[in-house]
């Protein structure tokens, strides 16, 4: 049982990521205990459905012993090895020239980081470092979406587009510009294609505005992620990596979220063939067993580092753990479940969780419903027929929550009132009958 002791000492010592800090002290933690395939049991003794695989990370599920063995294994083989002084592990190069093989072409050199944020961190001082060595110093700039996410580093929450992660921190600096996000639900225009031209507009027009030789590349999620799940018209990414090319500027593809079989292809750019110069992904590349992320890039970038002007000097970035070769093993058995049938479940279950959701559309607080594979969203309204949004200050979507928490049922409640589903790769018709039912339950008890 929860004891009124660990809530207190929680409530005291620990700073929780991304919360609000007295109102977390007010409402107390929710200390999770246990895993098991899609199910969480709470220090209350009560088992819940997660819907949104821990923090949209835990693709392959809870409990996973293959690959629990595989991280004891290793720990029991070589608990570490560092990548510094001409060192490595093999699963750390396994690991390596797997993500090669699984991801576009254009993509042939990996950095492993330790998460998401730091992979981010690494893409800018790459393509800082790449810009100086080829003797074009000015591009420096970055420009990305309103409402995307890229993790809340120092230089990194900047190129975030969400004013949570600026205010009081001081960011974006001014080498960091938003473009508007590909929102068709909640944008002036009645058509996809309007959309995607006026989009590459706002994207040709700023880069003119700062001038193209001091861009130095387009970030983007292929579904922006934390921004509320908003999926864009399919070809938008295509006519952005076109409109990249042709402006001179790299393509960074953020697949933190999207990697790994969340949007029904191993990643997002699949489904329109993308080839970025860059790619980062974290999360489903463990499925959380074990912490890491990469950066990816391409042999033009590698080869600028490589044969630079400073050539004979050492490229000063790393981190004790990069390449962890844990972290590595876990990640090496993780894919293996995605390729010996899970990605394949999870695009046949698609279909199912798409009905599902578009069966929302007919509750009367359900205004837009949205997914690309297993990643999805149900936007509340407080009016169907205008779009009005509820008052972001009632935090809506948080009171939904918590009902739903009363309902045995874990979701993202984002700021405007948007709920969020990244549930397991190994959701059954089964288990989204029932988290379709906790959702109604819990809806209903809103109205
Ligand atoms: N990029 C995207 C698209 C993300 O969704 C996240 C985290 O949610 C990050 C970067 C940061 O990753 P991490 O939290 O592992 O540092």
């Amino acid at each position: 049982m929860q004891t009124p002791a660990l809530t207190e000492l929680d409530s005291r010592y620990l700073i929780h990521p991304v919360s609000n800090f007295r109102d977390h002290q007010k409402k107390g933690v929710k200390i999770l205990e246990s895993g098991d395939g899609v199910w969480l049991t709470a220090a209350d003794g009560e088992r819940y459905l997660d819907a949104f695989a821990g923090l949209w990370c835990v693709n392959v599920g809870y409990g996973q012993q293959r690959v629990v063995d595989a991280a004891v294994k290793q720990m029991q083989t070589l608990p570490y090895a560092t990548g510094y002084f001409g060192f490595g592990s093999e699963p750390a190069i396994k690991l390596a020239e797997k993500l090669v093989s699984m991801t576009p072409d254009s993509l042939q050199h990996v950095y492993f980081s330790l998460g998401g944020t730091d992979a981010i961190d690494a893409a800018i001082r790459y393509i800082t470092h790449y810009y100086n060595a080829i003797g074009k110093p000015t591009k420096k700039h970055i420009i990305s979406l309103k409402r995307g996410y890229h993790g809340s580093s120092g230089v990194g929450a900047g190129i975030t587009g969400l004013p949570a992660f600026h205010t009081n921190f001081d960011v974006p600096t001014p080498s960091q510009h938003h473009i508007s996000c590909p929102y068709l639900y909640r944008s002036e225009f009645d058509t996809p294609e309007a959309l995607i031209a006026a989009s590459v507009k706002e994207l040709e027009d700023k880069v003119a505005e700062i001038g193209a030789d001091n861009v130095a590349a387009f970030f983007c999620e292929p579904v922006v992620g934390s921004g509320g799940v908003v999926v864009p018209p399919k070809g938008w990414l295509k006519a952005i990596e076109q409109t990249c090319k042709r402006l001179g500027i790299l393509l960074l593809l953020d697949e933190v979220i999207t990697g790994f079989g969340r949007t029904g292809k191993m990643f997002a750019c699949e489904h329109e063939d993308i080839q970025p110069d860059l790619m980062t992904m974290a999360k489903g590349l463990t499925s959380g067993y074990a912490p890491m992320g990469a950066v990816m890039m391409s042999d033009e970038i590698f080869n600028g580092i490589a044969d630079g002007p400073n050539k004979a000097a050492v490229v000063g970035h790393g981190q004790t753990y990069s390449a962890h070769p844990v972290s590595a093993a876990v990640a090496l058995e993780v894919i293996s479940i995605y390729e010996e049938g899970l990605l394949a479940h999870a695009q046949n279950v698609e279909p199912y969780f798409k009905a599902k959701l578009e069966a929302c559309l007919s509750h009367p607080l359900v205004g837009d419903v949205r997914n690309l594979g297993l990643l999805g969203a149900v936007e509340l309204v407080a009016d169907k027929a205008t779009k009005r949004q509820f008052n972001p200050a009632l935090k809506l979507s948080e009171t939904i929550a918590d009902i739903a928490w009363k309902h045995k049922l874990i979701f993202r409640a984002f700021g405007d009132n948007i709920l969020g589903f990244a549930p397991a790769l190994s959701f059954t018709e089964a288990d989204f009958d029932t988290l379709f039912e906790r959702l109604q339950l819990t809806l209903d008890e809103v109205l």
